[in-house]
């Protein structure tokens, strides 16, 4: 790697290889631009992290990600309108054309993601919720339409997330991307065959409500991610996130679980083939 502070070591190999189930390889953390893609893969590769999907969150990184999930055998493709930008294009009247864009961009047939949609109440206030709650159908009825998976991205939007899923008619693989709801959603999200993805966010020490949450998780629902650059696991919270570290994750997964690893590992990759077909 470049001129970076020294990134984390590697962690150890996982036994059976899983799939970061969603990540931004287009977005760096700070000014430096993010290492190139092929790097970043290897890396992961190496610790038994050989499939990544990789998410675009506009119609620029959505291009981006179109072009790449053709260069790379490791890689497959979510596009959607993230929450957060819903209401800049709503307020310009562009939101429609934006959206049709994105169903141009997932009829790629390595694009098996529609996501991340969904609500987020904690970056975009009141005067947003109205544009995101209107995209965030929008986007249902693009998965439905392609028969795609859909990936929700939900802060502080419990409620909201799953009314409108339930008025809608959730897509029949519906993955709550970085699970951040308590026991009793999680139970709900299973009860609705919902997928559950869980981030380093579960590594955190003062996370044990999301652990109270997942450990009522049946293996059949859970998939694992990175949410690379962003979320990295315990013990280098505050650096700068890779698909690599994902076995950080599998491992407190697999312990808040009590799980033998290797058996974690084989239902988190062929959950992953489930949802998004194989790579
Ligand atoms: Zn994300």
């Amino acid at each position: 790697m470049p001129h970076h502070e020294q990134a984390p070591r590697p962690p150890d190999r996982l036994p059976i290889a899983v799939v970061d189930n969603h990540c931004h390889l287009d977005i760096s953390r700070d000014e430096d631009p993010p290492a190139p893609f092929a790097e970043i893969l290897d890396a992961a590769a190496q610790v038994g992290v050989d499939r990544v999907v990789q998410v675009g969150c506009d119609l620029a990184s959505a291009a981006w990600t179109v072009t790449v999930i053709e260069q790379h055998p490791a890689l497959l493709g979510g596009v959607a309108i993230h929450p957060n930008g819903a209401p800049a294009l709503h307020d310009a009247g562009t939101l429609d054309d934006a959206c049709a864009d994105i169903e141009r961009y997932a009829a790629h047939p390595r694009v098996r993601v529609v996501g991340e949609t969904g609500l987020d109440y904690y970056r975009t206030g009141p005067e947003g919720v109205q544009a995101q709650q209107e995209a965030f159908r929008r986007h249902i009825e693009i998965a439905k339409r392609t028969g795609l998976a859909l990936q929700i991205h939900d802060r502080d939007a419990h409620e909201d997330v799953l009314r409108i899923l339930a008025e809608e008619g959730a897509p029949e693989r519906t993955v709550l991307h970085c699970f951040s709801g308590d026991m009793s959603m999680a139970r709900e999200c299973v009860r609705r065959g919902y997928f559950l993805s869980f981030a380093g966010t579960v590594t955190f020490k003062n996370a044990r409500d999301l652990r109270n949450a997942l450990a009522v998780v049946p293996t059949e629902h859970l998939l694992v991610e990175t949410d690379a650059p962003y979320l990295t696991p315990s013990p280098h919270r505050g650096r700068t996130n890779g698909p690599y570290l994902v076995p950080l994750t599998v491992r407190a997964m697999a312990e808040t679980l009590n799980c033998a690893v290797p058996a974690l590992c084989q239902a988190l990759s062929s959950n992953s083939e489930a949802v998004y077909g194989p790579w």
